[in-house]
């Protein structure tokens, strides 16, 4: 099939929106977001369906097929080799096929939808005592139907197997729409036993080829299963010898039945688990033990190289964690680590598996070298830095980036460390170096070398790229190794499957396409008749001399973004100074490209990423979608003036700025700065609207408004107003407003004794304990005896503490008018606050603020407005009341007669707290309350975000968002203290669960004794 002409797409659009209820996708921004996945390449589908129904798929096949248009399911889109990109109709099964239709727990058995995630199916079977082992990295996000369209593979494979080794069955639509239980060949009804003959017979005839040419090892997943009737993976793929026809499908990329629904095998969940941690004097001694480990019955090895450890080192948060695993006395310290995991039901015995791995180790040279790790916590911790290593690790800036195309080759473990040298020295050869991690076990390690994509000509990176997989390719098959052993092939591998099976078994790949797919309707070009790897016009950053080269616009940003505009060296990883790496955007555009389409921000666990994307599920409300179209509109690729458009305004507005992504993504991606970019340039060009001007203008007016309180409150007192202020400003009228007052802090601060300015600069100076209090507006006008408390209880504990006085504003941060995007407006506030916090900061008087949102302001957009030195200055003196609190505490030099709360304590982190890591000191100062155990409500945005849930337009998101966790967490505790420390927080509980949450001065404040 070739690609679609306009006339072609525009009927295929309309038959979808009349015939089918699904989404229908159709312009560029939407198709651009359909373009891309975790690999290098970006192909525009002709259109992107999200169906409702699985009618709606059905049809949506029927229709694709009359107009002979390409059909592509989807998942969540994080395949690395561009299986899940094409030009064709993409049906995204991830929003509305997410259910498990059955558990069969006497078999063992669930039956799941294709959308189904994998982390969602594995909670829903905890309770059950039973999980699905296929454990992927991704497992937070992918989905079950992309995963058997992968083969996929966990960490734990040579205890559970691939994903074919627990596939039972699978109902599938043809390309000629019929429906097709795929299952074991005794019990398959006529269509799929026509096919199971075919393929038995093509098995059969190609006997000699498949047991020349097959890889022996359990991580081959190129291309189709034809030894399911000959077998050759070291794990037989069913476990009495007979066939399983849905095992054809598998790793099949979508390209011979688009799935309706899979049978699962499910495993018991193991009752423990301990690791032990082998520490390795040289990186060559860790490939050679693989080997030797693996005969002990480990249900994971994976490896830790020295890089990794050394990042996992310079981060404070890891550094305790990595050294708990290292054994002092290797000079320098191990050269790799191997997390050498047991599981089962029998403690004792798995402790005994330790002793066993201590034994052999000393057997091999090595004793003393393993660290025990029997409990969960240590365990859970060292994978989680293992996890953090590899996100330090991609999020490298510069056009050079660790890219994968080889990072899945499986070798027999008995070749392991001479593969694994003759890599790391091509790499040394070609100019660039990589990264080794992963699967010792099952002899596929991960390992990304970093190369420049969207550098052309003989030394650019798709020629680096072909020359190291050729080398790569060669040490795979001296060491009768499978080259793709993960990930799959897609538009990256595909041409590797010739190369590995031979014509004959590649004609017979191309017989079973034409057998299940004979009108090549499912992703072509994948699997059979691939493209080129190397073909530049595919790429993401397509090279000079391809027909579209990746170039961004010209753009003089509002940010600072110059610690993205650098480049760095492959072979070294050093970064250029910023500003130097030649971006058209100052660096925007390089922060935007930082985005590699991993899908993590998909997730849906305790964190906060990304808050509309667990509201809506759409691809348009997630940071990656974001983030996308940004890329497509600075490079052009979505028309002219595309980043004032429209299209992208849709796109960034629901983002609620909680920069959930900034701590969370992978590769730091922070979508809040990025929003306020956006804005600045939308609304320079669009103008602003009276919404915009009153909220981002209460900073301005509040002292006056607070004057008149009676009159400013008629809002939510007169009937009608509020209706009205919903017809004017866009103000939800289901929404009650904060209360104006005329007592605000300033009015009250006599109630205190404050110390001035000079006398805390002058206490400061002689090592006395002061504090500066930033009053922000909000805590000043609406809630002025939260800062009252945050004072009384700085002073009972024996600090002099000064606060700002309130003049013209020059107590404010400016964040409403970042909100906005009135970037200016907000530079010469922010200017005006770090001038007036400039002395007191140099002097060492800590900056003390109350409403995460405005406090942190100064530790993040202020370094980004051009502010220079003085707003480091200020910025590494601002600490929220609780950080501040715990630090001081852990110093010695806090101490407060407090009494116990009675009540137990629910604590609602604000997103910026979580995203600046302040939320553990919140809980720290919480404990010094007697008998207080607070509980951290683990929930996303509560979804008022400062003003967003007060706009009309945003009121039923906002809702859905608190009703995620927050809302339900709080009805379930009705007798516990609520505290939150976010302004806006606050207001969104009193609103969704009519219950008054605290700040925590407030509360400590009422524990005084
Ligand atoms: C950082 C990172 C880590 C990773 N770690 C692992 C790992 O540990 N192990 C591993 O194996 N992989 C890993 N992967 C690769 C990828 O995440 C997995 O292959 C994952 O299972 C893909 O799931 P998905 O929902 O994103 O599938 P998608 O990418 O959406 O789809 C995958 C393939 O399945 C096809 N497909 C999807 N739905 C259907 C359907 N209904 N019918 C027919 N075909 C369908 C698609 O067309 C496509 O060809 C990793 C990727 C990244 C970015
Ligand atoms: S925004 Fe971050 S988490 Fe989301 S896909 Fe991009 S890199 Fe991954
Ligand atoms: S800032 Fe929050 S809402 Fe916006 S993209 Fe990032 S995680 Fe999503």
């Amino acid at each position: 099939m070739s690609m679609p002409s306009n006339d072609v797409s525009t009927l295929l659009e309309r038959r979808l929106r009349t015939e089918t209820q699904g989404e229908v996708l159709f312009d560029a921004a939407a198709r651009g977001r359909y373009a891309t996945d975790a690999s290098i390449y970006q192909v525009m589908p002709v259109g992107a369906l999200v169906p409702r129904t699985e009618r709606d798929i059905a049809l949506a096949i029927d229709i694709a097929r009359d107009l002979k248009v390409p059909v592509l399911a989807r998942g969540a889109g994080t395949s690395q080799c561009g299986q899940t990109v094409g030009a064709a109709l993409v049906i995204d099964n991830s929003k509305h096929f997410g259910r498990v239709l059955h558990i069969d727990l006497a078999r063992r058995t669930a039956t799941v939808e294709p959308g189904l995630v994998l982390d969602h199916l594995n909670a829903q079977l905890k309770t059950h005592g039973l999980w699905f082992p296929v454990d992927v990295s991704t497992g937070a996000q992918a989905t079950l139907g992309g995963m058997a369209g992968n083969n996929s593979c966990g960490s734990r494979s040579i205890a559970y197997g691939n994903m074919v080794h627990n596939v039972l069955g699978a109902s599938a639509w043809l390309s000629d729409g019929t429906l097709v239980d795929f299952g074991p060949c005794a019990d398959l009804g006529a269509r799929a036993a026509a096919i199971a003959a075919f393929v038995r017979e093509l098995a059969a005839r190609h006997r000699g080829e498949i047991e020349a040419h097959w890889p022996k090892v359990m991580r081959r997943v190129a291309g189709y299963n034809l030894d399911i009737f000959h077998n050759q993976s070291e794990r037989p793929y069913t476990s009495d010898g007979s066939v399983n026809l849905a095992h054809l499908l598998v790793g099949a990329e979508g390209t011979l039945a688009y799935t309706r629904s899979l049978t699962l095998k499910l495993s018991e969940l193991p009752r423990a688990k301990v690791l032990g941690v082998v520490n390795f004097p040289t990186f060559r001694a860790a490939m050679e033990a693989a080997q030797h480990l693996v005969r002990l019955g480990p249900t994971a090895v994976e490896l830790v190289d020295r890089t990794m450890i050394d990042l996992s080192l310079a981060n404070p948060a890891f550094r305790p964690t990595i050294e708990s695993a290292l054994i002092a006395g290797h000079a320098g310290g191990p050269a790799a680590i191997l997390l050498v995991e047991f599981c089962g039901s029998d403690r004792q015995a798995l402790l005994r598996k330790l002793d066993d791995l201590a034994g052999l180790m000393g057997e091999l040279g090595l004793p003393d070298s393993v660290v025990r790790l029997p409990d969960d916590a240590p365990q859970k911790n060292l994978w989680e830095v293992r996890k953090a290593g590899l996100n330090i690790m991609m999020s490298l800036k510069g056009d050079g980036k660790p890219v994968s195309f080889i990072e899945d080759c499986a070798v027999p473990l008995e070749h392991l460390a001479d593969y694994t040298d003759a890599l790391t020295e091509v790499f040394a050869r070609h100019g660039t170096r990589g990264t080794w991690y992963a699967h010792a076990s099952v002899g596929t390690l991960h390992v990304r070398p970093i190369l420049d994509m969207r550098s052309g000509g003989p030394a650019g990176g798709a020629a680096r790229m072909r020359a190291i997989a050729e080398e790569a390719a060669e040490l795979v098959r001296r060491c009768r190794g499978a080259y793709s052993g993960e990930h799959g092939d897609g538009l990256c591998r595909g041409e590797w499957i010739r190369w590995q099976f031979g014509p004959a078994i590649d004609e017979a790949f191309r017989a079973i396409k034409r057998e299940l797919d004979p009108i090549g309707l499912f992703n072509p070009g994948r699997i059979v008749d691939p493209p080129k790897m190397d073909d530049g016009a595919l790429f993401r950053f397509a090279p000079p001399g391809t027909s579209r080269p990746y170039r961004t616009i010209a753009l003089v940003p509002v940010l600072d973004w110059s610690a993205w505009n650098v480049q760095n060296d492959p072979a070294t990883e050093r970064i250029t100074a910023p500003g130097s790496g030649g971006d058209t955007t100052g660096g925007f555009a390089k922060a935007v490209e930082m985005c590699n389409n991993n899908g993590h921000c998909r997730k849906f666990d305790a964190g906060t990423m990304c808050p509309s994307y667990r509201a809506t599920r759409d691809e348009q409300h997630l940071t990656r979608g974001r983030a996308n179209t940004l890329r497509l509109a600075l490079s052009g690729q979505l028309g002219p003036d595309a980043l004032t458009g429209e299209a992208l305004y849709e796109t960034m507005d629901l983002c609620v700025s909680c920069k959930g992504c900034r701590r969370e993504c992978p590769t730091g991606v922070d979508m809040a700065r990025m929003k306020i970019e956006f804005l600045a340039h939308f609304k320079a060009r669009r103008g602003f609207s009276l919404q915009d001007r009153l909220l981002a203008g209460l900073p301005g007016y509040a002292h006056l408004a607070s004057r008149f309180a009676l009159l400013s409150n008629l809002r939510d007192d007169l009937p009608g107003a509020a209706w009205l202020s919903e017809r004017l400003f866009g103000l939800s009228a289901r929404r009650r407003l904060p209360r104006w007052r005329s007592d605000t802090f300033w009015r009250s601060r006599g109630e205190v004794a404050f110390a001035s300015r000079d006398d805390v600069i002058g206490l400061a100076r002689q090592g006395a304990r002061t504090a500066v209090l930033f009053v922000d507006t909000f805590n000043g006008h609406f809630e002025p005896h939260n800062a009252l408390a945050a004072a009384r209880v700085l002073r009972a504990a024996g600090y002099a503490v000064h606060a700002l006085a309130w003049r013209k504003g020059r107590h404010c941060c400016g964040r409403t008018l970042l909100a906005a995007g009135m970037v200016d407006r907000a530079k010469a506030k922010m200017a005006a606050l770090v001038d007036e916090l400039l002395p007191l900061a140099r002097a060492g008087v800590p900056v003390v603020g109350l409403e995460p949102a405005c406090l942190l302001t100064l530790r993040d957009e202020a370094l980004v407005m051009g502010l220079g030195e003085r707003a480091q200055v200020v910025a590494s003196q601002a600490l929220l009341f609780e950080e501040f609190v715990a630090r001081e505490a852990a110093l010695g030099r806090f101490a407060l007669n407090l009494k116990a709360a009675g009540a137990p304590i629910l604590l609602h982190g604000h997103c910026h707290q979580k995203a600046f890591g302040a939320v553990d000191a919140v809980l720290d100062v919480l404990r010094l309350i007697p008998d207080a155990k607070p509980e951290l409500i683990e929930n996303s945005c509560c979804g008022m975000a400062g003003s967003f849930g007060y706009q009309a337009s945003h009121y039923d998101v906002s809702m859905r968002m608190a009703e995620a966790n927050l809302l339900p967490a709080l009805r379930r505790r009705p007798e516990a203290i609520i505290v939150a420390d976010g302004t806006s927080c606050r207001s969104q509980i009193e609103h969704g669960a009519n219950r008054q949450a605290l700040h925590a001065a407030r509360l400590l404040e009422r524990q005084l004794a």
